[in-house]
């Protein structure tokens, strides 16, 4: 019998892809135009450090498409391929935006360090929420003679319940890559890297990236929905 509830996974994996389609189209559109200043995704997140008294940080260098990230175990800003030697309006942003997370980590950005304390039972939850969820489906959700719940029912709620740190994990992700967004663009404006004409373009490559991890975190809620939808179906089915 087909799982109708599987409807919700293929509509969380249709907005995700929407979303990293977006991203590529618009980030290729706009690596197309180049910056007046000249800077190189490198240099500007370079210049963005020094003047923001960053001293501790240095760019790095990474292989991949859109592989960019601040590592803080390092302290290294990596760029990737298309980012680090372009010196397109495109690769200038997301060098700020990664510069955005040096600046959080630095302020201690609250948002940052509950994410990053959330990690390791998060991947449990994202690794394990399902398939604890499915065995105990398989074991039966219902209720024992003394109206206790039964072995697999328990390991449903706690498949979900590690499951749910999984979806908070990507709801924390969105404030934090939207205010990295935000420092970035404050940061070429203040320090004159990209002109008024240049931020706007910018900022929609920042936004269209924001929007792979709204699609994502909408995706995961679909996901726990489901989890809640077939252990509530197999509990009534038991009654
Ligand atoms: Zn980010």
């Amino acid at each position: 019998m087909f799982d109708v509830t599987y409807i919700l996974v293929i509509i969380g994996a249709v907005i995700c892809m929407i979303a990293s389609a977006r991203v590529n189209s618009t980030y290729s559109k706009y690596a197309r135009i180049q910056s007046s200043a000249g800077m190189t995704g490198a240099q500007a997140a370079q210049c963005i450090l020094e003047r923001s008294g960053v001293t501790d940080v240095s760019v790095g260098h990474v292989s991949g498409n859109l592989t960019d990230h601040f590592d803080p175990s390092k302290m290294v800003v990596n760029l990737s391929d298309a980012t680090y030697a372009s010196t397109s309006v495109a690769a200038i942003g997301v060098a700020a935006h990664e510069c955005g997370h040096v600046m959080q980590h630095h302020t201690g950005y609250a948002p940052l360090a509950f994410r990053a304390a959330l990690v390791p039972i998060a991947n449990i939850g994202s690794n394990m929420g399902l398939p604890m969820v499915i065995l105990g489906l398989i074991l039966g959700v219902g209720y024992t003679n003394s109206g206790a719940l039964t072995f697999g029912g328990i390991l449903c709620d706690i498949g979900i319940a590690l499951f749910c740190f999984g979806v908070l994990f990507q709801l924390v992700t969105l404030p934090v890559e939207f205010d990295a967004s935000s420092r970035g663009l404050k940061m070429l404006e203040q320090y004159n890297i990209l002109n008024q004409n240049e931020l706007p373009y910018s900022r929609a490559v920042l936004h269209a990236a924001a929007m792979t991890y709204v699609a994502a975190a909408a995706s995961s809620i679909l996901q726990m929905l489901r989890l809640l939808l077939l252990v509530s179906g197999g509990r009534r089915r038991s009654d």
